[in-house]
């Protein structure tokens, strides 16, 4: 079995999830005993909100950059970072590694081509929602049109992931919300929402709407346990 490396604590309350379904996954594969070979650098996120409020994705670049490097150095196989937005700065990091990084938008976007999915909706940070990142990447390595969310409706999905989610809060007026605003993005056409931040599965789930759901945690983390797999 391979190490699944993990640049994880942004924030944790996902990073959580992470860990579970690597082992659930592999357990699920291998059975008994077994459980998956991880190693972990969990970074102190009021540390990373802070540089992201300020803009400075330089110095977020060079701390995630030197933290993949650990993590390479300690065993790890491949390199996996924890959260949608901060793949605002995947090419740096994976510029500083030789082990493969799993880029979250490329495992989301497979799944979505394999299930035949052309226009999707996106919910996830402002930065993700709004820069060319994390769109751009799904339409033009997998020719799939992307919508997000009206501005009002953008910032109110980016206040509950910082204010609630990620303080480990789930409020029903909040999922109210959500589901609101992901019914509003099949009226506009799309055929499934990508649940494009870490946490967002932590308030809303498939057993919540008939709209098909794309939680990127469980799709990040199950490419990992697949690739950890092979021969
Ligand atoms: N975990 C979140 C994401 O997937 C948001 C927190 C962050 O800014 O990293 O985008």
């Amino acid at each position: 079995m391979k190490t699944i490396g993990l640049l994880g604590g942004m924030s944790w309350e996902s990073t959580e999830r992470y860990y579970r379904a690597f082992n659930t996954g592999i357990k699920a594969s291998l059975g008994g005993l077994h459980s998956a070979r991880v190693v972990m650098v969990s970074l102190d996120f009021a540390e990373i909100e802070a540089l992201q409020r300020q803009g400075d994705w330089e110095a977020m670049a060079s701390i995630l950059a030197r933290e993949a490097r650990r993590i390479q150095a300690a065993g790890a196989d491949m390199l996996l970072i924890a959260t949608n937005t901060m793949h605002k700065v995947a090419p740096e990091v994976a510029a500083a590694i030789d082990i493969p990084l799993l880029h979250i938008a490329d495992t989301t976007g497979e799944r979505l081509v394999a299930d035949g999915i052309q226009r999707v909706g996106l919910l996830g940070t402002r930065f993700t929602m709004e820069q060319g990142f994390y769109k751009a990447r799904l339409t033009e390595r997998f020719g799939i049109d992307v919508l997000v969310p009206e501005a009002e409706q953008r910032e109110r999905v980016h206040r509950v992931i910082y204010e609630e989610l990620c303080r480990g809060q789930t409020e029903p007026n909040s999922q109210a919300d959500y589901l609101e605003i992901i019914e509003a993005l099949r009226q506009r056409g799309a055929e499934a929402v990508i649940l494009g931040c870490t946490e967002i599965a932590l308030l809303v789930n498939q057993t919540d709407t008939t709209v098909p759901l794309y939680d990127t945690t469980a799709i990040h983390a199950g490419s990992a346990v697949a690739r950890a797999l092979e021969p």
